[in-house]
């Protein structure tokens, strides 16, 4: 048999990736790994739906951190598929469009923080999304499982056993934090790729714009 046609496993690691970071990347190895996924696509977002409560960094920028970040792995990649996209991105789209791309064998996974699954279980696409894909959620510092197992029986039963539960090493890494931390010249080192780091240092990302407003958080 052709292993590379044979229908396999994919994982979609969705994000804003701003910056990208080790809790993400630990999680989308921790992933392939305990599902024997063939690889972890990550998808930088382009225009999130809901509206964050700080400007989101240019998506070009994103993408171009997601890249530098996932070069090492030989099983990670990097989809442009929401950045291009006109308009919001919906994750129904995205797994649609990697479904198209794929075909109907492939079992597609999306992997996300616990604290983000509860977010997406609540959207008016849930039951399509179940169909179309499995979840993997990893659990994260302060994260209470038991508000997830609270909402799985509001869940359509046939979706129900699409979602699984994985635990990372625990890391207390966030986007907000690290932005915070630039903001206030306090180190980011080993809280993300060393390439990261300078990219970030070099392009001048989350420092404070001249008018003095930048992000809340
Ligand atoms: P922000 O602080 O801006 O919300 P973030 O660190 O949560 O950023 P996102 O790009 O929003 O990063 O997250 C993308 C995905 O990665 C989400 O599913 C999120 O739950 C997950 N994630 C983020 N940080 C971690 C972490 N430290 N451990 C595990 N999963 C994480
Ligand atoms: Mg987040």
């Amino acid at each position: 048999m052709n292993l590379v046609t044979r229908p396999g496993r994919v994982g979609i690691m969705g994000g804003t990736f701003d910056p990208i970071h080790y809790g993400h990347l630990v999680t989308a190895e921790a992933a392939r790994w305990e599902f024997a996924l063939q690889k972890v696509i990550f998808v930088p977002s382009g225009r999130p739906p809901h509206k964050k409560d700080y400007p989101v960094t240019d998506a070009e920028y994103r993408y171009q951190m997601t890249l530098l970040a996932t070069a090492s792995n030989p099983y990670f990649e990097v989809s442009r598929s929401e950045i291009d996209r006109e308009g919001f991105s919906y994750t129904v789209d995205t797994v649609a469009e990697f479904r198209r791309e794929y075909g109907p064998e492939v079992q597609l996974y999306f992997i996300t923080g616990a604290d983000a699954i509860l977010e997406i279980l609540t959207w008016k696409d849930v039951d399509t999304l179940l169909r179309e894909c499995h979840f993997i959620a990893a659990t994260r510092p302060g994260f209470q499982l038991n508000r997830l197992e609270e909402s799985r029986p509001q869940l359509p039963v046939e979706g129900r056993h699409r979602i699984h539960l994985i635990e990372v090493p625990a890391l207390a890494i966030s986007s907000t934090d690290i932005r915070w931390r630039v903001k206030n010249n306090k180190p980011i080192k080993y809280l993300l790729p060393e390439a990261v780091e300078e990219y970030i240092r070099s392009r001048g990302l989350y420092r404070p714009r001249l008018d003095g407003v930048y992000e809340k958080g």
